[in-house]
């Protein structure tokens, strides 16, 4: 795992910085190496904590061993297939946020959502990202360029068959063979596991946990090429990138004299205790705090009056990517466990009401049972949400976000899940699916609109998105990663470019 400094006191942080980073997920991760890189003094400002991996004991918690610490600062453990629980409120590694009629997954740790996330690495469809992106972000430029070179930094690959063919992943295989017999063949789909230490569980040299369904909050062991062991690394291997852990950014404004920028910090403690807080300046400010925290940072900023001439798309075109959980049964052997990686994906264009692809999710509640879980992504241009400030509480929400706007998306996947019924290959599930939720917040500052095609936002020099906050609340039938991290190498490649 990353090798960190120690917290310290926020005291001891300079005031001055050439560039902040507000963030260390895709978007900041890949922003702090290149610019790193470029020599240019960066620090990153993270509100999660940072987390040590360990071969043999349990790290986290999981869906079977619940603590506070799986979530961020809420009085309820509320996750797919937990029964909501009293929790203390403590910065855990999942914010659950509730967004009118969706609720919403986003990470909170060193490493983003690269540490909770399933490593699904897939590209968006190319004639959904063309219907969605402006012409001025080519598609054969982020395929040739951008895809493959996020594939290599995570090392993204297709699990090897002795893998599969393993006790665990036996509901990976019923999944297949159940979509195969309705005549949607699935593909091999890459992520970004480490197959040698899934074999390491699989042979009992390390402590079993993405083969026993750990992933959401967490693998013990670092089963995951998460961004704590490619890109982060390597920016502070740089010499010039900082990362500030449990130092959460609560607002942005013009820096003095109305240069550069100020951010606001409060440090936090692993209990939630506030240690201190503080104002640092940059001349240059990214902001990659994911879709929610960067929008929620830009609308106050924007409505309260600090940055008053971020434009009227900051708020805008915000989506789930068309996420839902659909449960189901499936016949045969059942295997122990449910394995976290995914195996594979089909996209079905046609029949559902709108384009979706299907991956077979994991669920530990589901261990021995003959339950699975799909996840389905749906390519949904049309429902989309605005988040608005409120004066009196100085709260960013979303204003316009109703269980109708789920609708078609989830109606897509039962639809598929209803086909493989009728046909005989799956059964209803006893326990209920979830509805009106996803791991997948996009938009927000979409590009194009609310910044240039590089991530500058308008209005502000030196303001930069870098984020999730870009993708106009849709992924274009895809697990929207690989194009987070595409857009955000490809942005930074230019505001380097255009610095030197
Ligand atoms: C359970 C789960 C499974 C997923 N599986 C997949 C998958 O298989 N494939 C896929 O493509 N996508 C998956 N995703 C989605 C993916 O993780 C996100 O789309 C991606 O991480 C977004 O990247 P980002 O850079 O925008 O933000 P993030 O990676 O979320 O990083 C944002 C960072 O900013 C920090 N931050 C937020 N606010 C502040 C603040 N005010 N101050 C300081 N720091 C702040 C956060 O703590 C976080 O670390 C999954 C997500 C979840 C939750």
């Amino acid at each position: 795992m990353l090798r960190l400094g120690p917290d310290g006191d926020i005291a001891e942080i300079p005031e001055e910085h050439q560039a902040i980073v507000i963030g260390s997920g895709f978007g900041g991760s890949i922003a702090a190496l290149r610019l790193g890189e470029a020599g240019v003094q960066t620090l990153v400002l993270e509100r999660g904590r940072a987390w040590s991996y360990d071969a043999e004991e349990a790290v986290f918690g999981s869906e079977l061993r619940l603590r506070d610490d799986m979530f961020w600062n809420n009085d309820f453990a509320v996750w797919l297939t937990m029964s909501p629980t009293l929790i203390n409120r403590v910065p855990g590694i999942i914010e659950v946020v509730q967004a009118g009629g969706v609720q919403i997954a986003a990470a909170a740790c060193v490493g983003g959502g690269s540490v909770v996330y399933a490593g699904v690495t897939v590209a968006p469809t190319r004639r959904y990202y063309e219907a969605l992106f402006p012409a001025g972000i080519p598609y054969d430029e982020m395929n040739r360029v951008y895809f493959p070179r996020v594939r290599h930094m995570l090392s993204a690959s297709a699990m090897p068959e002795d893998i599969y063919r393993t006790d665990p992943f036996t509901h990976s295989r019923a999944f297949d063979e159940q979509c195969a017999a309705a005549g949607f063949p699935t593909k091999p789909v890459a992520t970004t596991f480490n197959w040698s230490k899934v074999r390491g569980e699989l042979a009992g040299r390390l402590r079993p946990s993405a083969v026993i369904g750990e992933s959401s909050f967490g693998n013990s062991n670092g089963a995951k090429n998460d961004l704590t062991q490619n890109y982060l690394p390597a920016a502070m291997a740089t010499g010039n990138v900082r990362i500030s852990p449990l130092t959460e950014v609560t607002s942005i404004e013009r820096g003095p004299h109305g240069r550069g920028y100020a951010v606001r910090v409060r440090r936090l403690a692993a209990d939630g205790t506030v240690l201190g807080t503080r104002e640092l300046v940059c001349e240059m400010l990214f902001l990659a705090a994911g879709s929610v925290n960067t929008t929620r940072l830009l609308v106050a900023a924007r409505d309260s009056g600090a940055l008053p001439d971020l434009n009227e798309h900051v708020g805008t075109c915000w989506g789930s990517n068309g996420d839902a959980f659909v449960y189901r049964t499936f016949a045969g052997p059942t295997g122990l466990t449910q394995a976290a990686p995914c195996a594979s994906t089909a996209f079905l264009e046609e029949g559902f009401g709108m384009p979706i692809r299907v991956e077979n999710w994991y669920s530990m509640a589901f261990n021995g049972t003959p339950y699975m879980n799909q996840l389905s992504v749906a390519v949904d241009m049309d429902n989309r949400g605005t988040w608005t400030y409120d004066r009196a509480t100085g709260k960013v929400a979303m204003r316009d976000w109703g269980p109708e706007k789920n609708a078609p998306s989830e109606a897509a996947a039962n639809g598929f899940v209803q086909l493989l019924m009728e046909k005989g290959l799956a059964g209803p599930s006893p326990v209920l699916s979830p509805m009106g939720g996803t791991a997948h917040p996009l938009g927000g500052c979409p590009i194009g609109k609310a910044t240039d095609l590089y991530g500058r936002v308008s209005g502000y020099d030196g303001l930069y998105a870098v984020d999730s906050s870009l993708v106009p609340g849709n992924a274009g039938g895809a697990n929207p990663s690989l194009l987070i991290a595409a857009l955000a190498e490809r942005a930074m490649d230019d505001i380097v470019a255009a610095k030197g």
